[in-house]
């Protein structure tokens, strides 16, 4: 069943962020510069005379150090971001990337606190690592820079796992599909081709529902074709939709947080349903995108010694922070 009948909000988040290649040769530079210096081996003193101490060069600059910045939030991230200097795109890359463990839309409050490593000289204002520290026992949030092999930036937790929000594939724990996603089908109920905007699990009636990420139920009550159905705002630009259910699980309303896995509701056959199944949908930004295969986020973790080298960078520079 299509879900056009229901109006959502746009999301903003959905750009894509594209990384210059600039800014990882300076990285590459700084990471260079910031190895051990090594000392001479001849221990002797110089002979010092007169015309010696004149001739003496002077030391060689101190290699450029990475500096720490810290700002205090008056009203919202994205003011505290333009507020230090960095543009949009960062701005979006982080709030994305934080997404999977804080929604700044809710959770940052005046007092709150973000923090920066910044290389020395930075071709463009790209943190190399990023703290956010609430005012409450939240402790802190911390991310680190990785580039991967085509200079695309992404930030990850400090041990190499991505911080943008995690999705489950399936929302019921055993399944079958019973209908694909397609742009078109004969629906059996109204007699008509339509597009299946999403796809259909047979369950047994009672079947647990668990949402697939964490988000915000935005609807919550009977729609027509859908019946007992649920939809839930994920960090964006991700929505899902849950439709033909028994009922839902108690005490979720409209505004209700929910995390992953958490179950919603019950598989039924509410509304146009020839048999208890579960419809799923999976958008993004509003356009419904096939829920079996779309590309989900906080799938691809680092490996190996790419993870091992993440995670000995990421260490010296939490100590900065
Ligand atoms: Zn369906």
């Amino acid at each position: 069943m299509p879900l056009s009948a229901l109006a959502v909000p746009a999301t903003r988040f959905g750009k894509t962020v594209l990384a210059g290649a600039i800014g990882s040769a300076v990285a590459a530079l700084m990471l260079t510069s910031l190895k051990p210096v090594s000392h001479s081996d001849d221990d002797t003193p110089p002979a010092i005379t007169p015309a010696r101490v004149a001739e003496t060069p002077k030391p060689p600059p101190a290699p450029p150090q990475p500096r720490t910045e810290s700002v205090t939030i008056d009203s919202t991230f994205a003011e505290a971001m333009q507020r230090s200097g960095f543009d949009a795109a960062t701005t979006d890359l982080l709030a994305r990337s934080f997404s999977g463990q804080i929604d700044f839309r809710r959770d940052l409050r005046k007092g709150d606190t973000v923090s920066f490593v910044m290389e020395p000289q930075p071709a463009q204002p790209e943190p190399l690592a990023v703290r956010v520290s609430r005012g409450d026992n939240d402790g802190d949030h911390d991310l680190f820079l990785h580039r991967d092999l085509n200079g695309k930036p992404f930030y990850y937790t400090a041990n190499g796992k991505s911080g943008a929000p995690s999705f489950s594939r399936y929302p019921l724990a055993f399944t079958r599909v019973s209908s694909d996603f397609s742009m078109r089908r004969f629906d059996p109920v109204v007699h008509r081709w339509q597009s299946h905007d999403g796809v259909d699990f047979a369950a047994p009636i009672g079947t647990p529902v668990h949402a697939t990420a964490r988000g915000t139920i935005s609807f919550i009550g009977w729609e027509t074709g859908y019946g007992k159905f649920i939809v839930i705002d994920n960090p964006p630009p991700y929505q899902t939709a849950f439709a033909h259910l028994s009922r839902f699980a108690k005490g979720l309303h409209r505004g209700s947080h929910v995390r992953r896995g958490q179950v919603i509701g019950y598989v039924g056959r509410t509304g146009w349903a020839t048999g208890p199944h579960l419809h799923y949908e999976v958008r993004i930004d509003d356009i419904a995108q096939n829920p079996l295969t779309v590309a989900l986020p906080g799938d691809a973790p680092l490996h190996g010694p790419e993870r091992t080298r993440f995670a000995q960078e990421a260490q010296r520079l939490a100590d900065l922070l």
